[in-house]
């Protein structure tokens, strides 16, 4: 009972513990991935570059006014590029890097050579802290370390996506350089309180660091599994299952594009209801499933069939088919209606009780007009019905155009 009791204690402390520390993507979706956190990488390193000329701008604006004197261009760019005292040393040269980048970058990024873009990306957080180890090496107060430290520190949080494992690794490196040139200009600190802070602002950001890539890793994943959720179930809702053409939804979505592009363009729209011959006798004689393979049969050699682009054949439902060749003339698609009609009787599939063949057949009822105001979608296949009824009543395997 106790030992049962601890058991669950010990499950439930599992369960609320992360299985890994750092989020894997799924292999297929490594690529995708990568392509992600590249592009959101740029785009925060574009935000910063944005808001750290800002930035300068403002510090100048108040320089200038705290001094009261006319600044010299030379000593314009000097300070917004090339800053000379000590203090604002990591400062400035951050901002270079950041603007030499934000150059780099935009030229790279239309050539869309992926590990080349991250390899600068990679070369910018290396810069960063070589940057600020320099700056520390010319500095003297312990007030100037904590802020070229934290300056740099908060500005590679934001800009790179990189993986953690190698922004750990980065990390240790900056910190035993960062820790070396203490311990070596000032002995005071490295037995000091400071390098408990360092220490600790690695660990901190090391976490942040970690959890926006895992967040990052949850956000896409759900993403990616989402669209292709999507991606099926819209497939799903336009396709008929057993033939594989699209289904009567989707017919009646592309006419309505069709009918709108033929009736801005003035240009005829032709519809074709086709039908099998006494395909319920068929049913009886060689059972249903049989008639189903008939059934995907005819929709293999109907969708053969067509010709352009823009012609469109659907399942409309049972045995029934239905065609829309948009921007032809009457005669060319009179044409096609009995190449269509004829092909499936030459198929040859035996039919026993179809009266006016030995093989399965067809009948095409054809309606073809120019949209105006004047006329309805439905009007069009209406009168494509009635064709297709006069077509069954004159003796099927026919074309009738209305
Ligand atoms: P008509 O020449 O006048 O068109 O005669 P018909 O027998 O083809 O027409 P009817 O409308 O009387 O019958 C249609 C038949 O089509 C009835 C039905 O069993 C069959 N059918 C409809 N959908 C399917 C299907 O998905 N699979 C199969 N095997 N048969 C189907
Ligand atoms: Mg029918
Ligand atoms: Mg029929």
């Amino acid at each position: 009972m106790g030992n049962s009791n601890k058991n669950t204690i010990i499950n439930k402390i599992k369960q609320v513990i992360p299985k890994k520390i750092i989020a894997s993507v799924p292999f297929e979706l490594e690529e995708q991935f990568d392509q992600v956190q590249l592009k959101n990488t740029i785009y925060r390193l574009k935000i910063l570059t944005i808001a750290m000329f800002a930035f300068k701008l403002i510090s100048l604006l108040i320089y200038i006014v705290t001094n009261g004197h006319i600044i010299q261009s030379g000593r314009l760019a000097q300070l917004l590029f090339f800053e000379q005292r000590i203090f604002n040393i990591a400062n400035s040269y951050n901002f270079t890097i950041i603007i030499m980048f934000y150059i780099l970058i935009s030229i790279f990024s239309k050539k869309n050579n992926t590990l080349f873009l991250w390899m600068l990306c990679y070369i910018f957080i290396i810069l960063n802290f070589i940057s600020i180890n320099i700056a520390m090496l010319f500095t003297d107060s312990d007030i100037q370390i904590l802020y070229l430290f934290s300056t740099t520190l908060f500005l590679n949080i934001f800009i790179p996506n990189f993986k953690p494992k190698i922004f750990l690794w980065t990390s240790v490196l900056f910190y035993l350089a960062t820790m070396g040139i203490l311990a070596n200009h000032f002995p005071f600190y490295y037995s000091g309180g400071i390098q408990f802070f360092i220490l600790n602002t690695f660990i901190a950001i090391l976490v942040i660091k970690i959890i926006q890539y895992n967040n990052n890793v949850k956000v896409f994943v759900n993403m990616a599994r989402i669209n292709a959720l999507n991606e099926k179930l819209s497939e799903l809702s336009i396709t008929d299952e057993l033939t594989k053409l699209n289904n009567r939804r989707a017919f009646m979505d592309y006419m309505d594009i069709v009918w709108k592009q033929s009736h801005r363009l003035k240009l005829p729209l032709s519809v074709l209801m086709l039908d099998v011959d006494f395909f319920k006798k068929y049913n009886d004689s060689k059972g249903h499933l049989e008639g189903d393979n008939v059934l995907i049969a005819i929709a293999q050699c109907l969708k053969s069939k067509l010709k352009r682009d823009t012609d469109f054949i659907a399942r409309f439902g049972g045995e029934e088919f239905v065609c829309l060749l948009p921007y032809i003339e009457k005669e060319k698609a009179v044409n096609f209606a009995q190449d269509l009609v004829k092909s499936i009787e030459n198929l040859n599939i035996h039919h026993p009780m179809n009266e006016n063949s030995e093989y399965v057949t067809i009948s095409a009822g054809m309606a073809i007009i120019i949209p105006d105001e004047n006329y309805s979608q439905k009007q069009l296949l209406d009168e494509a019905d009635k064709a297709l009824y006069i077509a069954k009543q004159s003796g099927r395997n026919r074309v009738i155009i209305k």
